[in-house]
């Protein structure tokens, strides 16, 4: 498999080879770049406040009671097309094991048996509420949480500029030396 041309439209299993094959081949050298190792740390701190919120807004629960009652309906087959490689190369780097198969034929490739396999996840899954939701919770609340999810997501898009940034970087300088 090439492992240097994915698109977008590429099947999730060649963005996953992909991901896992760049991380190899250079997540020492990428985890020695400072920039980059703060973003890490801050994307942690800000997925741990914008989950923090999600539990206090009380969406935890109804996401629980419904997916244990309902079978959940948000996380269907197809939205992992939505990933691209460096996002994947993101969730290897915050140590994310990345799945060989879908779990479930009629959902998401990342969602496993306790939910949602990944740690940096695209903007669609970070922001989506259903109706079940916006009916139950204070918009004030969801306002709060709005705010959160709006700092994982800034930091998010520079790591993501960053990675490429240093990795193109990194790529064009061993082929000059090869
Ligand atoms: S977002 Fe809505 S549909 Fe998805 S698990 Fe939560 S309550 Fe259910
Ligand atoms: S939240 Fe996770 S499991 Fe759900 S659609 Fe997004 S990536 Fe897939």
């Amino acid at each position: 498999m090439d492992t240097d041309e994915i698109s977008l439209s590429s099947p999730i299993e060649k963005k996953i080879h992909w991901a896992e094959h760049r991380y190899e081949s250079f997540s020492g050298r990428l985890i020695q770049d400072k920039p980059i190792v703060d973003y890490l740390t801050r994307l942690e701190d800000a997925m741990q406040a914008s989950h923090k919120e999600m539990g206090e807004t009380g969406i935890l629960d109804i996401c629980t009671d419904c997916e244990k009652n309902e079978g959940g309906s948000c996380c269907g087959a197809g939205l992992e097309n939505k990933y691209d490689g460096w996002l994947l190369l993101i969730n290897l780097l915050l140590d994310v094991r990345l799945p060989k198969k879908r779990h479930d034929k009629e959902s998401c490739f990342f969602l496993g048996e306790g939910g949602c396999l990944l740690k940096a996840r695209h903007v669609i899954c970070v922001n989506y509420l259903c109706k079940k939701i916006t009916d139950q919770i204070d918009p004030h609340k969801l306002n709060a949480l709005r705010e959160k999810e709006g700092i994982e997501l800034d930091i998010l898009f520079l790591l993501n500029e960053r990675l490429k940034y240093s990795l193109n970087e990194r790529i064009v300088y061993e082929k000059c030396i090869s």
